[in-house]
């Protein structure tokens, strides 16, 4: 029997994180997996500070991330202080990260995934899968899709989806969470009713059938794959639900971010997050109604569990906040706060909107609309309260 190769795509704070866990579990199940788990790292030079444990007075210029990951285990810059598993390789190409890989995890800032699946179009594996770990949602004027299916649809393979309530930081430091992975492949010859623009056959045209020497790629390899003992998951089959819960939470961190930086309280910051969860919930049933299990919303950790912990500690959270106390736009504090980290809730925003609006929904999903209007200048924060009463 031959052994699934693991690839992380991305290196960022949680790309790092889930590199991490899938490393610990390729060598603990050495019959399932091979030992060395690839991590594509978009490369960059980084420096190392005097406060860090790496510090060497004798090479204090810029080095190539790929090399001080490779030679500490550290990724100084996007998951500074924490130990990642020596048989994690990170590698700045990602033609050769991918190559012969069985399970492809995607996991960068949205707005990036696009060209980098264009470009390992026909690089891969036609049998291998994906999952995606990115919290967005593959929106324009035309249509809502799934990045799980835009990934899926570009590079001719079935890809699932991992989203739940995450803080990277705090997974990477091993403190207890849960999440949630969706995973349904179609049967042959099927149409996917998952995309609310197109449709597509699966694996008839898009992914290959898995050779019988490997393990089935099903719920308990992926289970083996992501578990551990601080990081617990459930599998559904949810792919439009897990997806767009993710996606949709970070508008709603941003709202709670504003309340929280008005001195609002807990109260309002409920009230934000009750019509949040709702609108996330209409977005699904009128999208994806084909396939959305409502339940994903109120009962799994991608659904409300994510966006309580997004409201209270997360980074959309937090830059709209010091965006109200500092008096500067949510932009200016992502660069002076978050050293190179990407929020997805301000694009999703402006995505989301453009949808919406094309869609004549702008009054549906007043909270979205107003985050929107808010960001860029023709409504205010303290005309939420009136707006969302409804
Ligand atoms: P991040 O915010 O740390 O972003 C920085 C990463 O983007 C770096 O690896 C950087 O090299 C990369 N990058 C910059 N420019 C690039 C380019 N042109 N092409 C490719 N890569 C480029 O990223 P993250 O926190 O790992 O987030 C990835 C996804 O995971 C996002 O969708 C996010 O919503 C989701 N997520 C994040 C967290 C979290 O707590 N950080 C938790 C759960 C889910
Ligand atoms: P932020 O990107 O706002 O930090 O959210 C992280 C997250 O997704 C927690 O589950
Ligand atoms: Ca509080």
């Amino acid at each position: 029997q031959r052994k699934h190769k693991v690839t992380v795509v991305g290196s960022g704070n949680w790309g790092c994180a889930i590199a991490k866990i899938v490393a610990e579990n390729a060598a603990s199940y050495p019959d399932l997996f091979e030992e060395k788990v690839e991590m594509w790292v978009f490369e960059e030079n980084v420096e190392i500070g005097k406060d860090s444990p790496h510090y060497n007075p004798s090479n204090t210029g810029p080095q190539k991330l790929t090399d001080v990951i490779n030679t500490y285990h550290e990724n100084v810059k996007y998951l500074q202080g924490v130990q990642l598993p020596p048989n994690l390789h990170a590698n700045p190409s990602l033609e050769e990260s991918v190559k012969d890989s069985t399970i492809l995890i995607f996991n960068l800032p949205h707005q990036f995934i696009l060209r980098t699946c264009e470009s390992i179009k026909g690089k891969i594996l036609p049998y291998a899968r994906g999952i995606s770990c990115i919290k967005g949602v593959d929106v324009d004027e035309n249509g809502a899709h799934l990045f799980s299916e835009t990934i899926g649809r570009v590079l001719g393979i079935y890809c699932g989806a991992l989203s739940g309530a995450n803080i990277a930081n705090e997974v990477a430091r091993e403190k207890w969470s849960e999440t949630t992975i969706a995973y349904a492949p179609p049967s042959p010859g099927l149409q996917s009713p998952l995309d609310a623009g197109v449709s597509f056959a699966f694996p008839d045209k898009l992914g290959r059938a898995l050779p019988s020497e490997y393990p089935p790629v099903d719920h308990t390899v992926l289970k083996t794959l992501f578990h551990r003992p601080y990081f617990h998951v459930r599998v559904v089959n949810d792919v439009a639900g897990v997806s767009i819960s993710g996606a949709l939470k970070n508008i709603v961190a941003i709202a709670a971010g504003w309340v929280e930086g008005m001195g609002w309280g807990d109260n309002a910051k409920a009230a934000v997050m009750r019509v949040g969860l709702l609108e996330m919930s209409r977005f699904g049933d009128k999208f994806f109604g084909a396939t959305i299990d409502q339940r994903t919303f109120t009962e799994e950790s991608a659904g409300v569990a994510d966006l309580i912990t997004s409201c209270s500690g997360g980074r959309n959270f937090r830059c709209a906040k010091y965006s109200i106390e500092r008096n500067q736009s949510i932009e200016e504090v992502e660069k002076t706060e978050l050293n190179g980290q990407s929020l997805q809730g301000t694009l999703t925003a402006v995505e989301v909107n453009n949808f919406l609006k094309k869609q004549g929904m702008e009054e549906d999903f007043p909270l979205f609309t107003a985050v929107y209007r808010i960001m860029t200048g023709s409504m205010k924060v303290a005309d939420i309260p009136a707006y969302i009463e409804r």
